[in-house]
């Protein structure tokens, strides 16, 4: 993991500890709870799943717990928990009723396939849980089981329809796949006429943990796609957001598109990582800034983790193509061992 040392100026009237070389305060956190995942998306495991290690190769719930702390204390208030599958690990709920005693975390949010959410939607309408961002890649049946390879189609739809009725904002998230659910497009923004909800495109990434894709579909051409069957489509300015967000008169929801892949928003990207495995990443394609497990397990003491951080923050690239090329990461990693 490198450090790049040579431009570690601040802007000077920022209170936060995050702010990087280019005014950025990283106020929101990604925190990958665990690698694993029940469903096996094409654009995101390889069949056969990724390489697993032992449970001790990832992080403790005290570790997470002892970093959110820390992270708080630098000023960020804003956490998203997810994976792989967050709800495969067990004790998440008890983790998560802790980490909503933070004081300073204000907002906690959810990445899910929603797959096992089904029980505990009442324990999560209780704590400070800003969004739940559902996996739905396709509305049909056997195309749902194509993509994911997995038969659970049946459960997740019911357990969406439960979460849209909690009082939870809740955000689909479809992963545009050229030739394969581009076609559902517009059938996934019908959903938004009468449900207060967003559903949110995304551009497929670099991230399968295998060969690269063939079927990626640019945000540009999402947004042609929507706006010939919606000319009156106008969008949302939101600061901060990854997401363009457009409103069709008259729909109850929203539609988000995410240009994960083309990067137009890296000006605006206030997010730090965590991967399952404690490694800090300061941009999604990046090779990892600080081992902060190591930190911890070697019984470094807050402050020295506390510096680490702010001096991979006072590193970070300017976006996600000159990290790319900072660090020449050429490796295709899993988004579950990222953390998406
Ligand atoms: N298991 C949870 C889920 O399915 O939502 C959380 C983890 S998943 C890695 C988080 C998000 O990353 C999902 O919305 C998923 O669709 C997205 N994702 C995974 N691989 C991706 C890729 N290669 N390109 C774009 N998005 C991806």
């Amino acid at each position: 993991m490198e450090i790049v040392t040579n431009k570690l100026q601040k802007p000077a009237y920022s209170e936060s500890c995050l702010v990087d070389p280019f005014g950025r305060e990283m106020n929101y956190l990604r925190l990958a709870i665990t690698n694993r995942c029940n469903l096996r998306c094409l654009y995101c495991m390889p069949a056969e799943g990724i390489p697993l290690n032992s449970r001790d190769f990832i992080l403790q719930f005290e570790e997470m717990e002892k970093l959110i702390q820390i992270f708080q204390n630098l000023g960020v208030n804003k956490l998203r928990i997810t994976g792989g599958e967050p709800f495969v690990r067990k004790g998440l709920l008890e983790f998560l009723k802790r980490v909503n005693k933070f004081e300073k975390i204000n907002l906690i949010n959810l990445t899910t396939n929603a797959v096992f959410i089904g029980n505990i939607i009442s324990d999560l309408e209780g704590l400070k849980i800003g969004s739940l961002n559902i996996s739905l890649d396709s509305l049909k049946k056997d195309r749902f089981f194509k993509v994911t390879r997995r038969d659970d189609f049946d459960i997740l739809i019911k357990n969406i329809d439960k979460a849209i009725k909690s009082k939870i904002s809740i955000k689909l998230n479809m992963v545009v796949l050229a030739g394969i659910n581009d076609d559902e497009i517009i059938s996934f923004t019908r959903l938004v006429k009468d449900k207060p909800i967003e559903v949110r495109f995304i551009e497929q990434m670099p991230f399968s943990g295998g060969p690269a894709s063939e079927s990626i579909m640019s945000a540009d051409q999402i947004l042609d796609i929507l706006r010939q069957q919606y000319p009156l489509l106008y969008e949302q300015s939101l600061p901060n957001s990854t997401a363009r967000i457009f409103h069709n008169p008259g729909y109850k929801g929203t539609i988000g598109i995410i240009a994960g892949y083309s990067r137009t928003f890296c000006s605006s990207c206030t997010r730090l990582r965590v991967t399952p495995e404690g490694i800090l990443k300061t941009c999604l394609y990046d090779r990892g800034a600080v081992n902060l497990k190591e930190m911890l397990r070697s019984g470094k003491t807050d402050l020295q983790i506390k510096n680490a951080i702010i001096l991979a923050v006072q590193n970070r690239a300017k976006d996600g193509f000159e990290s790319q090329e900072r660090y020449n990461r050429n490796s295709n990693l899993s988004m579950a061992q990222i953390g998406g």
